[in-house]
């Protein structure tokens, strides 16, 4: 075992669209972690330089004391708090790696995979757009693709039929252009109510989507259950949940046939592997969720390396500035798979020319409909 050490200090970034932190250790050690609350990061950032005041001085092998204390230290929770949190637990099982030599999947009971299956984001505002965009993908090695069966001006739609047919319009041309041996996989982006989402579910059914994504607000379990019980495609949820709790009360309604834990909001690799455990005692698998940097890529890799219940990854594709530039050495993808790396923690190093990149924050936007309504984004 190494001599124990302190945690020095906390740096927060943000640079493109990420909240990415580095603990420093009296060692020299460094712990690399992301923040998931994409859309509010400044407030993630104050809070993590908040947190950093307890965090100074510690000792960073306390991974889950570190954890429980800043969790359940003030009165209010929620997705800042999560965020925050997330990233800091991220950046303490990076340092621990990096201290013991290891990989996190070592610390957390070894390799169950070498490599990861992803499913690669394509979209396009045309039918013919999206059809190219996925027929790409699939012509770069990926074996299931992701897209939302709704045109970019779908809320201007007068009429239920009038969206829901241009969806399953959309569906079957991806599924015939891709072929039988490419799954497809449908997000809805909580953009219906239970009975719409139920509706056009059972109309996507003969295209067989291998899971049906938030095709409701998550809020209500019961509901969400519902859609699962009436219409015949795994419903996948579970990106904006930021605890165990959250969780529990989704696999309780049998709700989800698969969960999609974000590491970076629903309390980092701590927070998921026991989620995933959760799941796994429910027959459920893990899709985690991953919207951000390469950073929170490489922490899924991680989860996905070492619990038996994984399924897919989400992946937006690094191969382009600024995602790119970001690591020193990007993971290494081969044929619509990441090889789970050997290095120590995470396996990844950040590359200091590209943090000197400016922020370029979410624009915080959402639809109005037809009627000038707000619509859920
Ligand atoms: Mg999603």
């Amino acid at each position: 075992m190494p001599a124990p050490t302190k945690i020095e200090r906390v740096e927060t970034m943000l640079w493109d669209r990420w909240l990415l932190i580095r603990i420093y250790c009296e060692d020299g050690t460094v712990g690399i972690g992301e923040g998931g609350v994409h859309g509010w990061q400044r407030p993630t950032k104050t809070m993590v330089d908040t947190m950093a005041e307890y965090l100074e001085g510690k000792n960073p092998d306390y991974i889950e004391h570190h954890y429980q204390w800043l969790y359940r230290s003030s009165h209010f929770m929620g997705s800042v708090v999560q965020g925050a949190l997330s990233a800091i637990d991220i950046a303490l099982w990076d340092i621990k790696g990096k201290r013991l030599g290891v990989p996190i999947y070592d610390l957390m009971g070894g390799k169950t995979r070498d490599k990861v299956r992803c499913y690669m984001h394509v979209g396009g505002e045309t039918k013919d757009d999206l059809v190219a965009s996925a027929q790409a993908a699939v012509k770069d090695g990926f074996t299931a693709v992701r897209f939302t069966p709704f045109a970019p001006d779908y809320y201007l739609h007068k009429s239920y039929t009038e969206w829901a047919d241009e969806a399953v319009d959309r569906v079957g041309a991806v599924k015939e252009a891709v072929g039988g041996n490419v799954d497809i996989c449908v997000e809805i982006h909580r953009q219906m109510a239970p009975a719409e989402s139920i509706w056009l579910g059972r109309r996507l059914e003969q295209f067989n989507p291998f899971f049906y994504e938030d095709p409701m607000l998550p809020d209500s379990p019961a509901r969400m259950g519902d859609v699962a019980d009436q219409c015949n495609i795994p419903i996948a949820t579970g990106e904006r949940f930021t605890t165990i709790f959250e969780y529990e009360q989704l696999l309780e309604a049998n709700a989800a046939s698969y969960i999609r834990p974000d590491l970076c909001l629903c309390g980092g690799l701590s927070g998921s592997k026991k989620v995933s455990a959760m799941a796994e005692a429910k027959h459920v698998k893990v899709i985690p969720h991953n919207p951000l940097s390469p950073v929170s890529t490489a922490a899924c890799v991680q989860l996905d390396a070492c619990i038996p219940n994984f399924a897919l990854q989400e992946y937006t594709g690094e191969s382009e500035p600024p995602k790119s530039d970001l690591l020193v050495t990007p993971l290494e993808l081969v044929d619509g798979y990441l090889i789970v790396p050997e290095g120590p923690g995470l396996g990844i190093e950040l590359n200091e020319a590209a943090l000197s990149g400016p922020e370029n924050p979410k624009i915080l936007d959402t639809p109005i409909g037809f009627d000038g309504s707000v619509q859920d984004r």
